[in-house]
């Protein structure tokens, strides 16, 4: 298994992944998705509500808005030592919003919530939650938790999450004479003219519709396949997470679910002799 990272930012992560099979990918692209933990608001308790909105409508908003997560100091809920439905420091995270619209229409953001722990905020300050007129006022306590995307979407910490096969794009030389219809209707600009050939520049790219194979005399030039053991793989987060940390959650799950597996199997083994 080979891995080449293509390009990093603080959100998003593309990868070339060799050696590997569909399976494989698919087992962590669905675990990435489901079962890598997030934060999220879970429980609002309403002190005051006079906005329009309806306190279940208001706390599905707050249910969906992206907090920055710690896995490394908080625990799931399920699995922390306290065992108590009201949870404590170590699975919960208390934040309160008190506003106040006086004389003009006021938008409240999500900058206006107050989180207990200064690491445990929504990712973004400007995301809005609710619009007050003059006199409506809101006080609340919301509580957020860990948790996987397996029980509610709100916790699945990437937004992009998929693979494709690795392109591969060959040109016959003999059979080329550099027209470039290829170039003019590929949409990802894959393909470039370097004197007189066509050369593949962004093969990364490539979505395998074949247009470049249509567009070319007869027989064509071009050949476009893909490599059975080599995938593109796409991530992006809405920033709970870095993509890396993701990818890493998710490969210590699939390796604790092959542990598991292999330590049912050996005692299974053992109780048939
Ligand atoms: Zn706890």
């Amino acid at each position: 298994m080979d891995i080449q990272l293509i390009e990093k930012t603080n959100i998003s992560m593309q990868l070339v992944i060799r050696g590997v099979d569909v399976p494989f990918m698919n087992a962590l692209r669905r675990i990435m998705m489901a079962e890598v933990p997030s934060m999220a608001v879970d429980d609002v308790v309403f002190i005051e509500n006079s906005s329009v909105l309806h306190d279940e409508v208001l706390a599905h908003r707050l249910g969906l808005v992206p907090l920055v997560t710690d896995l490394d100091s908080y625990n799931l809920p399920e699995k922390c030592t306290c065992k108590s439905e009201f949870g404590c420091n170590l699975c919960r995270v208390t934040l309160t919003l008190e506003a106040e619209a006086s004389e003009s229409i006021t938008t409240i953001y999500t900058g206006d919530l107050k989180s207990e722990d200064p690491h445990i905020t929504p990712v973004s300050d400007k995301i809005p939650l609710v619009k007050l007129a003059p006199g409506q006022k809101i006080k609340l306590e919301a509580y957020a938790r860990l948790g996987t995307e397996m029980v509610h979407a709100k916790w699945q910490p990437v937004s992009v999450c998929a693979y494709k096969y690795l392109p591969q794009i060959n040109i016959d030389e003999k059979l080329c004479n550099a027209c470039e219809e290829c170039v003019k209707i590929c949409s990802k600009k894959v393909l470039v003219r370097d004197e007189n050939k066509i050369v593949p520049k962004n093969t990364i790219e490539c979505t395998l519709c074949q247009d470049c194979v249509k567009v070319c005399s007869s027989p064509p030039a071009i050949n476009v396949a893909w490599s059975d053991d080599s995938y593109v793989f796409n991530i992006e987060t809405d920033e709970v997470l870095p993509p890396e940390r993701i990818v890493l959650e998710a490969l210590n799950i699939l390796n604790r679910k092959i542990d598991d597996l292999l330590g049912q199997l050996t005692t299974k083994n053992e109780l048939l002799h």
